[in-house]
């Protein structure tokens, strides 16, 4: 990733890192899940990888699916006006539903989302996202995996884009601030 890697100003999490956390996650909710029907819920597209690793960490019979959705507002800040783009193909009535996302920033796109899951009827309904950004939360939602709390700062890699862009970088990195502008 020698090219990729010289847009980027500091690592805030290396691929190692991310690997034994996720490690952690799993086994975690394995044993949480055990005896349930478990359905892994991902928000495209940023928790494509983290879905991904995340699901191969889980030792138990599972589905998974993606649901696509769009915030209003600029592309650093959300609205919480929420437009699902696309739907999941699964039902989720009577199933143990966890949400995988990529990060949870003002918390408005998952406050919406959880709101319109639990209209459907899930026997239960939790969020694990392997980023957290407490400092900026607007919405007051409960999450319950997190894998790691970071400062208030845009990162990309790891299925988080800028203009679509860095997805497939292996680590978590702030971007040169140059190439914001
Ligand atoms: P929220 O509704 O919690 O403010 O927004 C969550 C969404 O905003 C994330 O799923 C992600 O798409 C985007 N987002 C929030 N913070 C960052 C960040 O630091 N980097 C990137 N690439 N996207 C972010
Ligand atoms: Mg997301
Ligand atoms: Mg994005």
């Amino acid at each position: 990733m020698e090219n990729l890697a010289k847009d980027i100003d500091e690592i805030l999490i290396t691929e190692e890192e991310l690997k034994q956390k996720i490690k952690e996650l799993g086994s975690q909710i394995t044993k949480d899940y055990e005896g349930k029907k478990l359905m892994l819920v991902g928000v495209l597209k940023g928790a494509v990888m983290f879905m991904a690793d995340l699901s191969r960490c889980i030792d138990l019979p599972l589905s998974l699916d993606f649901m696509a959705v769009s915030s209003y507002g600029s592309s650093t800040h959300s609205s919480g006006i929420v437009k699902i783009i696309k739907d999941l193909d699964i039902s989720i009535e009577g199933k143990d539903v966890l949400i995988v996302e990529d990060i949870i920033d003002s918390g408005l796109t998952l406050s919406y989302l959880r709101k319109t899951l639990l209209g459907r009827k899930p026997k239960s309904l939790k969020i694990c996202t392997i980023l957290d950004k407490p400092e900026r939360r607007e919405a007051d939602v409960k999450v319950d995996y997190v894998g790691f709390k970071i400062p208030d700062k845009f990162v990309v890699g790891y299925g988080l884009d800028f203009d679509e862009k860095y997805r497939n970088l292996p680590f978590i990195g702030v971007l040169k601030p140059e190439l914001y502008s």
